[in-house]
């Protein structure tokens, strides 16, 4: 049992004792808020999830082509797990510890998605092998980039688990990874939180539709900070702050995405709207997550230098 307070120190990763496994038998692939918990935790719990590719291993299992898949079992989340405590106006923090993966995973192309949908002819999969830290596809070599795609809390409203927003979701952005913290809104009670779409690689845009997609596990932290909630999905990296924003209109993000950066930026400095302005136009980065989604994500980033406390950014969002 892992008391308060004692995370680091209660948990052993070599004999995995203290750790709350959460196996991949249950998935879901709406987030809402009837969903029923596979299991309930104290705040600071250690995890280790399972998750299934996206596929729910379709293609893996029985060698079905890309066209044959039951499309309604696409992007399964494992969970959903139940935060005790955990309420409406909430954070959940997720603190993401190790991944692992298969070292085998598939991507695909459709006719109709992508970033250039009108371009794709055939549906096809091709597969990807990871050696090391790298993966090789078609005999070419490309870096190990491990993430989690699909990654958030249940929804007021039914919320299919290939659509980003503001409690997470879909979210395909590649830093969400090994040693980053991701902070959440709560929307219910008990958070809901799952997860799954691991990706060995994959760039931003994620232009295919896919990265390598594959099955795997990870070790994280759940934790919450009471009363306090951003209004979209914060991840803090070591040198940085992101915002991440989802809109069917990509344009319609990056303008929201930025107004958010140049407030916060104005509220931890002091600066003034304008001023905030210039210092956001010469250090902040906007960047793209994905453009395949139902909804595009962008992220902001901020450099943590302008930040003394990270949890600041809540009041921002
Ligand atoms: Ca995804
Ligand atoms: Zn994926």
């Amino acid at each position: 049992m892992i008391k308060r307070g004692q995370i680091g120190r209660c948990f052993d990763l070599n004999t995995r004792e203290g750790i709350i496994r959460v196996d991949s038998s249950r998935v879901f692939y709406a987030f809402s808020p009837d969903l029923e918990p596979v299991i309930k935790v104290p705040p600071r719990s250690i995890l280790e999830i399972e998750t299934n590719d996206c596929y729910s291993n379709q293609l893996v299992d029985t060698g079905l082509f890309v066209t044959q898949i039951d499309w309604s079992r696409i992007n399964p989340a494992t969970g959903p797990v139940y935060v005790e405590g955990a309420e409406p106006g909430d954070t959940l923090v997720v603190k993401i510890l190790k991944i692992e993966t298969a070292d085998e995973g598939l991507l695909i192309t459709v006719p109709g998605t992508g970033a250039l949908p009108d371009l794709v002819r055939e549906a096809r999969a091709g597969r990807c092998y990871v050696v090391g830290d790298k993966v090789v596809f078609r005999g070419k070599v490309v870096e190990a980039r491990k993430m989690i795609g699909v990654i958030g809390v249940a929804t007021r409203e039914r919320t299919s688990t290939g659509v980003p927003g503001r409690h997470g979701g879909n979210l395909d952005t590649r830093h969400v990874t090994e040693g980053s913290t991701l902070y959440l809104p709560v929307e219910v009670e008990g958070a809901l939180f799952g997860l799954g779409d691991l990706h060995v690689a994959m760039g931003d845009g994620e232009v295919c539709v896919t990265g390598c997609e594959v099955g795997g596990k990870v070790l994280l932290v759940l934790d919450l900070i009471k009363n306090a909630a951003p209004k979209w999905p914060v991840l803090e990296t070591e040198d940085s702050i992101y915002v991440l924003v989802s809109h069917e209109d990509l344009s319609k993000a990056v303008t929201e995405a930025v107004e958010i950066g140049v407030k916060a930026i104005s509220r931890a400095t002091g600066l003034d709207w304008h001023e905030a302005y210039m210092l956001a136009s010469m250090a902040m980065d906007v960047e793209i997550s994905q453009v395949v989604d139902p909804r595009k994500t962008v992220r902001i980033r901020l450099p943590k230098y302008l930040f003394p406390h990270v949890t600041d950014i809540m009041k921002f969002t």
